[in-house]
């Protein structure tokens, strides 16, 4: 089952089973009420290398545990998350700011997905077997791999890293983001009871703390995820050591709506995966191509729902839409509100800031039909903010949605189910769903095209970018 962790302590950095504090300390705010949270440590340059050395030591004997070994600690760490829950998304809420509903999904998911890939074995493959050989494609763990987590959703995030690396073999070391180590740091102090000293470590810092990881010459593998601007960062600083890595980025999803949908049926949900978490979702609708047909319809189906959605503080009863997380992300939101009168966007419906409040909240707002080249249809603005566009020809609209630099996830909404897939097939995403968006699963791969990452997390492909791939040959018949 696990102890039971006291979420409003000082926790440390968890360094091979042992809470280890550290001079400096640093604090998050919540971003509902703009309070300070407790302390948190500052890992210093001293503090990555003995983790790292420890999980380095620790690889040894975990890389050669069965997978059914590892399998079992993983469901008794599920476990004991489990025993701590109620909690952790209290705690979540506070240093994250999503309603507390949102939180709870958050552990529903990070739960089945531990549970997930504890029945995720990567086996041998036999690639080609006759009198005189067999060989074999095997898949041993790289080493020692570090999780570096934004954010949004620190739970799933990271432990969407943890299950694929553990499960595999690997020892693993995660890095929440800044604005938001509590909960992760207590992931680290729940494992001290589950798994063996040094396989699972949590190190919480400042901004140096993410180079001097991605820097270290004894670190196998980086899997982030983040911003494109720090993917980039990442990625150049990873190949001084050639460190395997995987970038989970940056997305501003295009979301096509035919002529023949059920308009009342497909808002609600439509309007709540461009809102929900106020937003700061990678993978929620980002830009909405409307039939021109039904354009007009569509759009004052939304701004009614829109109407019925609550912003506020997480704790309220039915709050869709908390604080913006931090103050920097609220700056580039507002920023983004600000050129609503700026370039003379017309609103279909203006948000915009909650005054009288010291958290960080930002109403929803919806821009209708700007200009293609507004920042609103290019940039991801992750807050709650969207812009409606026309579209009349299939192809146009299949153009303009793959016109971005980005390719995390894009959507079709289709009665006609044969329309539908063809024209998902021609979208250039790393998910794409017809009538739907932002579906996720443990067993399938999650990953963008083009700037929006490399590689893919979950699923066996996921789980694979945290192993080596081994030929082995075998003659059978030469002694
Ligand atoms: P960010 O890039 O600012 O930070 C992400 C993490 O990287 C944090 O832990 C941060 O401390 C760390 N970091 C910062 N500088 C670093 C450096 N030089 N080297 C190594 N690590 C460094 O991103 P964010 O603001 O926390 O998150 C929001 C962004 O993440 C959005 O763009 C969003 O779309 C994206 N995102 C992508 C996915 C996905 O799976 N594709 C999921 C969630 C969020």
């Amino acid at each position: 089952m696990g102890v039971k962790v006291d979420v409003t302590k000082y926790p440390g950095n968890v360094i091979n089973n042992k809470l280890v504090p550290t001079a400096a300390t640093r604090h998050s705010v919540n971003p509902s009420t703009g309070k300070a949270l407790y302390e948190v440590p500052v890992a210093t340059q001293q503090d990555v290398d003995t983790a790292v050395k420890h999980a380095r030591d620790a690889f040894r004997a975990w890389s050669q545990t069965t997978f059914s070994e590892r399998a079992n600690l993983l469901l008794a760490f599920a476990d004991a998350i489990e025993a701590n829950r109620e909690d952790m998304e209290k705690l979540l809420v506070q240093e994250q700011g999503k309603p507390l509903s949102l939180a709870k999904t958050e552990f529903d998911m990070t739960l089945i997905w531990l549970r997930a890939f504890a029945t995720m074995e990567i086996k041998d493959e036999v690639l080609d077997e006759n009198d005189e050989r067999i060989v074999y494609q095997t898949f041993p763990p790289l080493g020692v791999c570090c999780g570096i987590v934004p954010w949004n959703w620190p739970v799933l995030l990271g432990m969407g890293k943890l299950g694929p690396a553990l499960i595999t073999g690997n020892t693993l070391i995660i890095k929440p983001s800044p604005f938001t180590p509590y909960c992760d740091l207590k992931l680290g102090e729940i494992g001290m009871s589950v798994f063996p000293p040094g396989v699972f470590q949590v190190l919480s810092g400042g901004d140096d703390l993410g180079p001097m990881l991605t820097e270290h010459p004894d670190i196998d593998k980086i899997s982030f995820t983040g911003s494109i601007f720090t993917g980039k960062k990442v990625m150049e600083s990873c190949a001084k050591t050639l460190k395997r890595v995987t970038l989970e980025l940056g997305g501003n999803d295009p979301a096509i709506i035919c002529e023949d949908v059920d308009i009342e049926k497909i808002v609600p949900k439509l309007a709540t995966l461009v809102f929900l978490n106020s937003g700061q979702i990678c993978m929620l609708v980002k830009r909405y191509y409307v039939h021109e047909k039904i354009y007009d319809q569509f759009r004052d189906a939304m701004v009614e729902f829109t109407k019925s959605i609550k912003t506020g503080d997480g704790f309220e009863p039915d709050v869709t839409v908390g604080p913006i997380q931090n103050s920097m992300q609220y700056e580039k939101v507002k920023d983004m509100y600000s050129e609503i009168s700026k370039c003379s966007w017309k609103t279909a419906f203006e948000g915009g800031v909650k005054e009288a409040t010291n958290g960080f909240f930002i109403t929803p707002a919806i821009i209708d039909n700007p200009p293609e080249d507004s920042r609103i249809v290019t940039e991801e603005p992750f807050g709650p903010i969207v812009p409606l566009l026309k579209w009349s020809n299939e192809d146009d609209a299949i153009e303009r949605a793959n016109n971005s630099k980005t390719g995390l996830g894009a959507s079709v909404w289709c009665k006609d189910l044969k329309r539908g897939e063809r024209i998902a097939r021609q979208l250039s995403a790393g998910s794409v769903w017809v009538n739907s968006h932002f579906d996720v699963a443990p067993n399938v791969p999650f990953g963008g095209h083009k700037w929006s990452g490399i590689g893919s997390e979950w699923g066996t492909t996921g789980l694979k970018s945290y192993c080596n791939s081994r030929s082995l040959w075998v003659w059978k018949n030469v002694m």
